[in-house]
């Protein structure tokens, strides 16, 4: 722990981040300069950039953190394009959460009655190969603020609507001062309590965590920030100074994470990665089983590998670093948590429960 203080100091340049973006990877020469690319990565990548969709883009940043000699690198996998996305996926889904049908005006997702997800742009500092908005993220074109005046006045119509969470693509990919004037705007609407900002920059880059972002967030508090970390080797002393540059404002971290195939579906892996975010004061909210968007079947556990995973982590790793294994589920009927029932026998007077030693005893219904 005393490590991760005295790395504390980061750059804290606004062109820091922005040149992160300006020099990533997007084509398939740069990555080959980049990674000793496998055929089949060379030939996912051609196909993937030809056929258009989720574009390639990676931060020099994350390239830094991924093993250059290791083809099953869990950080290469997650952004470089490879077989596994071509792997049949006849569950697949153009919209799996069907957040078309739930578009209550542009850019406005209302499934819940009391929080809407408002999505700000569409783009990304890289892409993930297994993202959920795949049909639309990284494809432009951006809204401009004005455009999303049309769903600013459904929330302010909706007195209902108590959160508000900004989106994309990923909300940190906003200038500090388009933030401040959304945020603002948001501010403007007397019943949203809270405004939640969810973004994977923290592990793309870092460095985007500037003193000015945090006067951003502290003028229209109460903001949470949703962070998206889904290894461990993402959390390298850039990525924790930024969390703690969050935590140590002041600012609610809640993380969530993607169970991923030969990624993360791993109980010591999981168990360091929650930890991890513990000791920088990040909340492990929700390890999502992967949505079914197309071409994610390479990525997705299966859902008794995953309710396994999660059971064997409960009791053994601490309440305060333990996420609900959630499953969106298609058609946008909402989140629903998934654990393995503790209720192993059940008779009209009680029920018998299973601890996580695997012991079990009784309790009564009434
Ligand atoms: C996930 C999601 C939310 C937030 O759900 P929480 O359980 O509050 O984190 C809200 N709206 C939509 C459309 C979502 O997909
Ligand atoms: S950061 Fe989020 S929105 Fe962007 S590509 Fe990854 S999963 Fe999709």
């Amino acid at each position: 722990m005393r490590a991760e203080r005295r790395s504390l100091p980061i750059a804290d340049a606004d062109e820091d981040w922005r040149w992160q973006l300006k020099n990533a990877v997007r084509t398939l020469e740069d990555l080959k300069a980049r990674l000793a690319l496998s055929p089949a990565e060379r030939e996912a990548t051609r196909r993937l950039l030809e056929a258009g969709g989720l574009p390639l883009t990676i931060t020099p940043h994350f390239l830094s953190l991924i093993d250059p000699s290791d083809p099953d690198d869990p950080l290469r996998r997650q952004v470089v394009p490879s077989e596994l996305e071509g792997v049949p996926d006849p569950w697949g889904r153009r919209d799996p959460l069907g957040e078309e049908d739930h578009e209550a005006a542009p850019n406005l997702v209302h499934r819940y009655p009391d929080r809407v997800l408002l999505l700000v742009t569409d783009r990304c500092a890289s892409y993930c190969r297994f993202c959920t908005r795949k049909r639309l993220v990284g494809q432009g074109p951006t809204p401009r603020l004005a455009e999303l005046e049309e769903a600013l006045g459904y929330v302010a119509r909706h007195e209902e609507i108590k959160e508000v969470i900004v989106s994309g693509g990923d909300a940190l990919m906003l200038s500090d001062e388009k933030l401040d004037r959304l945020l603002a705007r948001i501010r403007e609407i007397p019943h949203v309590e809270i405004i939640r900002l969810a973004t994977r920059m923290l592990a793309f880059a870092p460095m985007r965590v500037t003193e000015g972002l945090l006067d951003v967030i502290a003028a229209h508090h109460p903001v949470y920030v949703l962070s998206h970390f889904n290894h461990p080797r993402e959390l390298d002393d850039n990525a924790k100074a930024a969390v703690l540059r969050l935590t140590g404002a002041g600012v609610p971290v809640l993380n969530q994470t993607v169970l991923l195939k030969g990624i993360n579906d791993d109980e010591a892996c999981l168990t360091e990665l929650f930890r991890t975010l513990t000791r920088l004061r990040a909340r492990p909210y929700y390890l999502h089983q992967c949505d079914l968007a197309p071409g994610t079947a390479g990525f997705r556990v299966p859902l008794e590998r995953a309710m396994e995973i999660v059971g064997n982590l409960r009791g053994r790793l601490s309440g305060l670093s333990m996420p609900q294994l959630v499953i969106d589920i298609p058609g946008g009927l909402g989140k629903v948590p998934m654990f393995p029932s503790p209720v192993t026998r059940e008779d009209d007077e009680g029920v018998e429960l299973r601890g996580f030693s695997g012991r079990t005893a009784r309790y009564p219904k009434r």
